[in-house]
């Protein structure tokens, strides 16, 4: 194929939801050429583009941190242009506007918080594409990638790199590359921005707020396979018609009318939860919370219910049959209520943070993430305030207490 450009990084992450972001974050700051390459012309992935304002917490629900790093640095920082605090207890401004968390957690704007990762990557120097889709990837006779080609308005192009990661959300880097993956399954589920005169309970602005249609979980609302782009159509206009409904019905009760309630702007990613995951050398599964990986690279806690908490294997970045490359985000290795509990903000930017130093290693090793030392990770990631393992932040897995 003949190309219309061609350039070359030492690191090329796909994707910049949070994952990529804190992925090509990590990696730029250890010094390393790096390009993230994004397909739409906002960064934040369904964190913003998905119109989701919730960043989801750090700590375990006992009173405990579990989660560093970049991950707590984007918590802060997706607050700089938003109304919003974390609670006091967590070092939220005293009187801040923090609904009634108990946890380490947040609101915060969308829009500020593009704005917010826009600035950190540009004082990283992360080198940004917009608008730029991953569209194939090549590998050498001994099965690494070696590159990802493009395509933007300035054509078809090659973008080559030592070291790659996947942080597309549904694993799409990997999935060209051959790697085996698992569909997730998703449901209607939609999130909109909406202006409403009623008074809410956590407003984004006076009468605008965001609503979600509620996760309707029925079986004609299943969607087994989200990699299918006739499907994610199918399944946005679904949502799309029914926004009609509602509004058409809230209109015919006399309740209200279009001059007082209407959307006011719709998500810009399909609102699936989990789309695709890798199938990694390691696999977080049900049942392994509390369980000690002696190559843990970060904690993570459910952030749904208190007090379960997971170390993170290494290996589920690690894909088991693609090389060169490392997965981050929504997309690890994970099933069950591993994958739910680890396909959310926070997770998604710890898992990145690692993935970007495993692959900033690995230029500097010139090795492939599953040839690393996982201590030469976890050193790198400690210095940025990383915990692996319940004992070293006085936890005790349930079945050890008395
Ligand atoms: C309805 C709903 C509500 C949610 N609520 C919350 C919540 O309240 N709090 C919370 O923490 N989480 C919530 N989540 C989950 C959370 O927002 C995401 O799972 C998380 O942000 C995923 O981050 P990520 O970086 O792994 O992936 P993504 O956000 O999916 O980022 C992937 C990025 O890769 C880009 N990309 C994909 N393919 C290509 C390609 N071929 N070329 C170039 N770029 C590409 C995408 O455009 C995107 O920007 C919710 C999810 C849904 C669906």
């Amino acid at each position: 194929m003949n190309f219309d450009y061609k350039t070359r990084y030492d690191v090329v992450v796909s994707g910049a939801g949070v994952a990529g972001v804190a992925a090509a974050l990590a990696a730029a700051r250890r010094g390393h050429k790096t390009a993230l390459i994004e397909k739409q012309t906002l960064i934040g992935g369904l964190a913003t583009s998905g119109l989701i304002f919730i960043y989801l917490p750090l700590c375990d629900g006992c009173g405990k941190q579990v989660t560093f790093g970049i991950s707590e640095e984007l918590l802060w920082r997706s607050i700089d242009f938003s109304p919003f605090d974390p609670p006091e207890q967590w070092g939220g401004a005293k009187g801040g506007k923090s609904y009634n968390w108990t946890r380490f957690e947040t609101f915060f704007s969308p829009a500020g918080f593009t704005l917010s990762m826009d600035e950190m990557l540009k004082e990283a120097g992360v080198d940004l594409w917009l608008d730029t889709m991953v569209c194939a990837v090549q590998k050498a006779s001994d099965g690494k990638v070696t590159a990802v080609e493009v395509e933007n308005c300035s054509g078809r192009g090659l973008v080559s790199a030592s070291s790659f990661v996947d942080a597309t959300g549904d694993a799409t880097v990997i999935r060209r590359a051959g790697g085996a993956f698992e569909h997730g399954e998703n449901f209607q589920s939609l999130w909109v921005m909406e202006h409403t005169p009623e008074t809410v309970a956590y407003p984004f602005a006076e009468s605008i707020r965001v609503v979600s249609s509620g996760d309707k979980w029925c079986p004609e609302n299943r969607l087994p396979d989200a990699t299918n782009s006739k499907n994610a159509t199918a399944f946005t206009r679904k949502n799309w018609e029914y926004l009609r409904n509602k509004y058409r019905a809230a209109y015919a009760s006399g309740k209200t009318d279009r001059y007082q309630t209407f959307p006011v702007h719709l998500p810009a990613m399909p609102q699936f939860r989990k789309i695709a995951r890798i199938k990694g050398i390691e696999t977080l599964g049900d049942g392994d919370e509390w369980t000690h990986f002696d190559n843990s690279i970060g904690l993570y806690a459910d952030w749904l219910n208190h007090d379960i908490v997971y170390e993170t294997p290494f290996g589920v970045l690690i894909p088991e049959d693609v090389r060169g490359v490392f997965a981050a985000g929504r997309c690890i290795s994970t099933t069950g209520s591993a994958w739910e509990t680890y396909r959310v903000i926070p997770s998604a930017a710890m898992t990145g943070e690692a993935a970007g130093v495993g692959a900033a290693l690995s230029v500097e090793q010139n090795c492939d993430g599953s040839e690393l030392k996982v201590d030469d990770v976890r050193n790198a990631l400690r210095k940025n305030g990383f915990k692996f393992h319940f004992e070293e932040l006085g936890l005790i897995p349930p079945a050890q207490r008395k």
